[in-house]
């Protein structure tokens, strides 16, 4: 249970973000739903979380814009007062082979990806640390992992992720704060639902349940990370893939 706890999810509009803000919520916690462009989703979500008996904030913000997130944050402080569940789930991909990538596609995806981790992490951090608690849980991807032709950008900023969430969890472990991450395999969102029939159905044969997961799925896994449960975990990458052979 999450009663008491309040929870930041970025990116949670759609798909895995939209699983998680619902899974925290039904489990007790107070919600902030941040999202990027899509407002009806969100707000949509919002009365969905509150018909749980539950409060949610929904706020609109870019998570690649450091003062934007700071506004984020501080929306949710001045509405809950303290944070106790941190959960970077925005992510975008702008696949193509390196050869043809445009500088532009680089950027826009380190910066979401990567750099909106740091600017979320970043103004979170001194919050947990004041209360001496914590649960960050970031989202990552099996491709940061063990790499995907066509995804070399995508591939970097998940790997980055990675090395992030380490190097954190050793910096703010002695204050009780633990940091994780997630990786998901291929999950039916959005995101997926773009891929070709004959990626998706080449994708399952490497699969050992032979499906996609659902968002759900992914969503359990952050909840154990986020509840008492995963109280003595902080480092580590879970997986959630389905078995995926490489
Ligand atoms: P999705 O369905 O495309 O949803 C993306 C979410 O991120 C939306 O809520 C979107 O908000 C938000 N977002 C995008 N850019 C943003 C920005 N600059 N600032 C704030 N929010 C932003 O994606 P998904 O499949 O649920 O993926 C969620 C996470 O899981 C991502 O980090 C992704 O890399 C990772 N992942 C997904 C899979 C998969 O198979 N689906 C596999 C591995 C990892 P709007 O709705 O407002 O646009």
């Amino acid at each position: 249970m999450l009663k008491g706890k309040t929870a930041v999810v970025t990116g949670a509009s759609r798909g895995i973000g939209r699983a998680i803000a619902l899974k925290l919520a039904g489990e007790g916690a107070s919600i902030v739903l941040n999202y990027a462009n899509r407002k009806d989703e969100a707000d949509q979500l919002m009365q969905e979380i509150e018909k749980l008996g539950v409060k949610a904030l929904v706020v609109q913000a870019d998570v690649s814009v450091f003062s934007q997130v700071q506004d984020l944050i501080a929306k949710a402080r001045e509405e809950f007062g303290s944070l106790d569940i941190l959960v970077n789930n925005a992510g975008i991909t702008r696949d193509g082979l390196l050869m043809r990538m445009s500088e532009e596609d680089y950027d826009r995806v380190m910066e979401v990806n990567l750099k909106g981790v740091f600017n979320c992490t970043r103004h979170v951090v001194p919050l947990m640390v004041k209360q001496k608690s914590g649960r960050i849980i970031n989202i990552t991807s099996v491709v940061g992992l063990v790499g995907n032709a066509g995804q070399t950008n995508y591939a970097a900023s998940k790997a980055g992720i990675v090395g992030f969430t380490k190097s954190l969890a050793k910096e703010i472990g002695s204050r009780s704060i633990t940091v994780n991450a997630v990786a998901p395999g291929f999950i039916e969102t959005d995101m997926t639902s773009e891929l070709p029939e004959k990626t998706r159905e080449a994708a399952k044969e490497n699969i050992a349940l032979k499906r996609f997961g659902r968002p759900e799925n992914v969503a359990d896994a952050v909840y154990f990370l986020a509840s008492d449960m995963g109280e003595y975990i902080t480092g580590q990458v879970i997986s959630v893939d389905g078995g995926m052979a490489f």
